[in-house]
């Protein structure tokens, strides 16, 4: 406790850092807001690279429009974005990010570095942020696009630090972070290098089926069938499993809104309640679904990680979801696959 009780405006380092709290869990929180910046700005190309867990290094490099010069300070500055302008924007967010808080706050917890050439400039400009305070810049040289380079993370929130699981855990939680971006944004290419050794390298458009033989086992990708259902301005679309494939683990059970992955218990609700009677009480279905909303009847600004969403028609969101899968069994039966028999 500080030793007067008088009241005082915090630091701004400190103030990333509380919020980098909220922002940046783990490893995987970075691996998720770097690319999702990348998406933002447009890429067609992503390459990851992690080292140690994300502690050692996080390397995020796209092909985006990239950012000018002077800008590059504005961008590691908290609330700076250029994605939000008025309150009215807010209700219909379309960009993932619109907070201006996930550069400033990884910055404030590692050792930070972003090389950005904006989309016809002659060069690329360099910029490194150390414990949130901006440590150099100058003139660099990169093809095209975006590099985020993030070092030490964490090594000044011991706290955090702790928190973190073996390396091997957080290296396959940026892998699944990565995979279940993929998966929504299936025109963008992406690769993912782990210590050195390359896990996947997706081309540009490739279709759902096929990204998802790149992650799951061929086993559960043979017992899947398509659905694309739409009712009142909602879509659920994806595929879904066949009952015989159920498992124990509800992992892959892949949720998103309007191409956001999310977790919630609601979609998670009409999901099963589309199984029910086919499978017994622990037993898990496979499902990739994107549910398709108008903007402002979702609200995506409830949690600073944004994996949580608020939905103002529930029982729309429910009948949609249960109205694809649905169509997906049907289809799996007409084949005469499935929960029929193989
Ligand atoms: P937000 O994404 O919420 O706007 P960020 O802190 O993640 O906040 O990024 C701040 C700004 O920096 C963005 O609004 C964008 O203009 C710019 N930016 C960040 N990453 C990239 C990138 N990879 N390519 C182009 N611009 C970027
Ligand atoms: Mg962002």
């Amino acid at each position: 406790m500080p030793d007067t009780h008088e009241i005082r405006v915090l630091p701004p380092g400190l103030k990333n850092q509380i919020a980098a709290g909220e922002v940046v869990e783990r490893p995987s929180s970075v691996v998720k807001e770097l690319v999702e910046n990348s998406l933002d700005a447009g890429a067609t190309r992503v390459d990851v690279t992690v080292e140690q867990g994300g502690r050692g290094l996080i390397v995020v490099q796209d092909n985006g429009r990239g950012i000018a010069a002077a800008q590059l300070e504005l961008a590691v500055t908290r609330h700076a974005t250029s994605k939000l302008r008025t309150f009215e924007d807010l209700s219909a967010i379309a960009s993932f990010g619109f907070r201006g808080e996930a550069l400033p706050s990884i910055a404030s917890v590692s050792r930070f570095t972003m090389i950005s050439r904006e989309q016809g400039a002659a060069d690329a400009a360099f910029i490194e942020v150390r414990g949130g305070e901006v440590a150099g810049r100058r003139i660099a040289a990169l093809a095209a696009g975006t590099r985020v380079e993030v070092r030490e993370l964490f090594a000044n929130t011991p706290a955090r630090l702790k928190f973190l699981k073996a390396e091997s855990t957080e290296n396959k939680r940026c892998q699944d972070t990565l995979m279940r971006i993929a998966l929504a944004h299936p025109g963008c290419g992406f690769s993912l290098t782990v210590n050195g050794r390359e896990v996947f390298r997706l081309p540009a458009d490739q279709d759902l089926a096929t990204r998802l033989r790149t992650f799951w086992p061929p086993s559960a990708c043979e017992g899947l069938g398509p659905f694309d259902f739409e009712r009142l301005g909602y879509r659920a679309h994806g595929v879904a499993g066949s009952p015989a494939m159920a498992q124990s683990r509800g992992d892959r059970i892949l949720l998103y809104v309007n191409g956001r992955p999310v977790q919630d218990k609601l979609m998670l609700g009409a999901v099963r309640q589309a199984y029910k009677g086919m499978l017994l009480s622990r037993e898990y279905p496979q499902a990739v679904l994107f549910l398709e909303l108008p903007r402002d009847e979702v609200d995506v600004n409830v949690h600073p990680a944004k994996l949580e969403v608020r939905f103002i028609e529930e029982s729309r969101v429910f009948s949609t979801i249960r109205g694809g899968i649905v169509q997906a069994l049907a289809v799996l039966t007409d084949q005469g696959r499935g929960y029929l028999g193989p």
